[in-house]
């Protein structure tokens, strides 16, 4: 069974924990659905598309009939293809019709227009409408256009305020299509969500009532995600009937190092080698055997070095072939991204390492080898990487690397994981207070709100409106809610409440961005190393009273690393169950943090330079946590004496927050966490994880669901690991405001178990 893949060297097949065979898939191609006209189906295969898959038509078929659909299928799947049909037949049948085209980024609302251009239908006229349209063009747009490229910011900000200009296209609207719908989640899904009813409100001012169709990559209940996002029933297709090339996957975790002396290491466990590093190994190994090889890597940063790596390996084997190897910028304009990957499939270039999937040209599939180094969050990213491999006809290898850190370690070493179950739920509430109530005033904004479209916005909506009114935010009259400000609301899609801080190079005066204020103190503290389109700069003050960070350009070698201290209160419970010794609890809490000092690391050894000092005052978050108490009694009962109470709580509390992502599609970094052997308002041993974003993102809701199928992998992985007392594999985490101390590993197992087995009992 563990046959290593060819360009893996033996010498290192310890490292190799499990080989999974995918097998080849053939393709179901069925004739054209009989409404699609002849000189659509035409142009299609003029471009190389002899007929659709079976999924293809499906799904095209529901859209035509007026059914709300979402097609989730894999990378390479032909997904657009689904909404291309019912919405170019419309167009070629009505003149007067329109269609909206949504995407998450710039790049693929390019590729859509190029595709379209690239069909040259009559009449379609398709424009792309974002930040880089000019003046004449946007006039041209609102004017002629009949399929319009954009994203769910310009919607918000461009679109839906200025909608009596856009009445022509509004009264023509036919189809919304929302692709990369996974791509909208937590916070910032709610807010899309909420744009996407504002939409639909505006639409049938208008007189038209779209039919949306959703493309995702392979997703968990994608109608359940897809009816969330519009507000209405979805219908999904997730059968995938295009054909596909068999693949090798590979999981694979970096060797230990040899045990080390230096007082760096303070609890001398053993460390791993770092993905990067092994990252860039495999791809030198792979690139001097010929195999044409994409490496994802999370960072910019770390792709840069992981070419860098490899090209210096391979120059040193064989001098030149180093040049065979590039580093994919997002910085670099379109053309020259698009140049660098026709260089790979045409072999020109032998290995890419890249940060982002989403970044990628549609047409680079098909490659010999893909390498990912850290598992990307979320399964549905790891197939749509994994996706870039495998020709029909031809062998194709993918590798996942594992890094140190809980999810990772668990995910090699129980391949079910990957490979037997199914992907996670996209996570978002549309009924979080804080993305309800800037919504609303954006709605109201728009057009005033009457009772009457108080069910396109929930069931919370009225009460949140007579809020806004009784703040004097909104006023009320007898016909509804209406926005009596001179100035549109100020609502950040990607935001999470607050005013945003600017981020300015101090040298030029120039606006890089901006950073909520919620993650303000994490992101761009003093002395923060913050990437902005794949620049690096370093922060030289943030300035709080001005909302300013000034930073300059540098790429230093080294990563900074927040510490913050912690305090919790319990405002409300939602739910709870009390399963014998054991309480879990889903409600709203209020945390305090401070973030106090942030470490200094090397980049690929993770090794700790210094620790620096902050001066930072504290933060308040409203947000929903999840929590469970044990009684004293059971904690001694399970042997744990109380002096070590605290060490098995931390422990368990922060490989909780690593497996996480495992069931819902967040990060680590979305989450917070705080444990402790008695809190004031459980009097109890307790452990809280929360949403770190105002209101809640979903998370925490998703984890008191799941509960057992979460905190039962959370053992699992603590248990398995082979470090003595505990390393960043297992319960050290590496946003610990404590220094990961104390932890207790042994015991966090018997609290677990604990946990596990009083909710594996039957509820009295
Ligand atoms: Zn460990
Ligand atoms: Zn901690």
């Amino acid at each position: 069974m563990t046959v290593a893949p060819t360009f893996l060297p033996l010498r290192r097949s310890a490292s190799l924990t499990h080989v999974e065979e995918l097998p080849p898939r053939s393709g179901d191609p069925v004739p054209w659905p009989a409404w699609v006209p002849p000189e659509l189906s035409s142009a299609f295969a003029a471009r190389g598309v002899a007929a659709p898959w079976r999924h293809q038509a499906a799904a095209a078929t529901s859209a035509w009939e007026g059914t709300h659909t979402v097609v989730a299928t894999g990378t390479g799947s032909g997904k657009s293809l689904a909404y291309q049909l019912p919405a170019l037949a419309t167009l070629l049948s009505d003149d007067r019709a329109t269609a909206l085209y949504l995407a998450p980024t710039k790049a693929l609302a390019a590729d859509q227009l190029r595709t379209l251009e690239s069909l040259a239908l009559p009449g379609i006229r398709p424009a792309t409408y974002d930040g880089d349209t000019n003046r004449e063009e946007r006039a041209w747009v609102r004017q002629h256009a009949r399929v319009v490229l954009t994203n769910p910011d310009m919607l918000h900000h461009g679109i839906l305020p200025g909608h009596a200009s856009w009445a022509r296209f509004l009264r023509g609207l036919r189809y919304v299509i929302v692709d990369e719908c996974h791509a909208y989640r937590g916070v910032f899904g709610s807010h899309v969500a909420h744009v996407l009813r504002r939409l639909r409100r505006v639409a049938a001012r208008y007189r038209s009532t779209p039919c949306f169709v959703l493309a995702s990559a392979t997703a968990g209940d994608p109608a359940r995600s897809g009816t969330r996002l519009t507000g209405m029933p979805v219908t999904a297709f997730t059968e995938d009937s295009s054909p596909r090339g068999g693949v090798t996957f590979a999981l694979w975790e970096p060797p230990l190092l040899p045990a080390q002396t230096t007082d760096a290491v303070t609890d001398a466990e053993p460390q791993r080698r770092s993905a990067l590093s092994e990252t860039a190994d495999l791809l030198a190994d792979a690139v001097s055997a010929g195999v044409r090889t994409l490496a994802f890597v999370r960072s910019r940063k770390g792709a840069e070095l992981v070419a860098t790596m490899a090209r210096r390996s391979l120059d040193l084997a064989v001098p030149g072939l180093g040049s065979r190897v590039a580093a994919y910028r997002s910085g670099y304009l379109r053309e020259d991204r698009r140049a660098l990957e026709h260089d790979l499939i045409d072999g020109t270039l032998l290995g890419l390492a890249s940060t982002n999937a989403l970044e990628l040209g549609v047409d680079l599939t098909g490659l010999d080898a893909v390498l990912i180094a850290g598992y990307p969050g979320t399964l549905a990213s790891l197939w749509q990487q994994a996706g870039r491999a495998g020709r029909a006809g031809r062998d194709a290898f993918c590798v996942l690397i594992a890094r140190d850190d809980p999810l990772d370690t668990y995910l090699v070493h129980h391949p079910e994981a990957l490979f037997s179950r199914p992907v996670e739920a996209t996570v978002f509430d549309p009924g979080n207070p804080h993305v309800l109530a800037p919504q609303l005033c954006c709605a109201a904004a728009e057009l005033p709100i009457t009772p009457a479209d108080l069910p396109i916005f929930g069931p919370t909506a009225e009460p949140a409106l007579d809020a806004l009114a009784a703040a004097g935010i909104l006023r009320k009259r007898p016909s509804g809610w209406y926005w009596t400000e001179r100035h549109r609301p100020d609502v950040d899609l990607r935001g999470a409440g607050g005013g945003p801080v600017a981020v300015v190079e101090s040298a030029t005066g120039r606006l890089l961005g901006t950073v909520d204020t919620g993650s303000a103190h994490h992101q761009v503290h003093t002395g923060a190393v913050y990437l902005h389109q794949g620049t690096s700069y370093v922060v030289d003050e943030l300035d709080l009273a001005d909302s300013v960070a000034l930073v300059h350009a540098e790429d230093p070698d080294w990563s900074t690393h927040p510490r913050d201290v912690t305090d919790l209160t319990v405002l409300a419970v939602r739910d709870t169950r009390a399963i014998g010794p054991v309480t879990l609890s889903l409600g709203e809490v209020e945390v305090t943090s401070q973030v106090v000092s942030y470490q200094r690391r090397r980049l690929v050894t993770g090794e700790v330079i210094d620790t620096c000092q902050l001066d930072l005052p504290q933060r308040v978050l409203r947000t929903i946590a999840v929590w469970w108490t044990v009684t004293p009694e059971a904690l001694d009962q399970a042997g744990i004496p109380d002096v070590d109470w605290p060490g098995a709580l931390h422990a368990a509390e922060h490989a909780s927050i690593g497996l996480l992502p495992l069931i819902a599609t967040c990060d680590r970094w979305d989450i917070g966490g705080l444990s402790t052997a008695a809190h004031a308002d459980t009097g109890l041993p307790t452990v809280f994880v929360y949403d770190g974003h105002p209101g809640g993102a979903g998370f925490a809701e998703r984890a008191f669901e799941v509960a057992a199928e979460w905190l039962g992998a959370t053992r699992t992985v603590v248990a398995e690991c082979r470090c003595e007392h505990g390393c960043p594999s297992c319960v050290q985490s590496p946003k610990c405001g404590n220094g990961n101390n104390p932890l207790g590993k042994a015991d966090a197992v018997r609290v677990l178990s604990l946990v596990l087995d009083a909710m594996s009992r039957p509820a009295a």
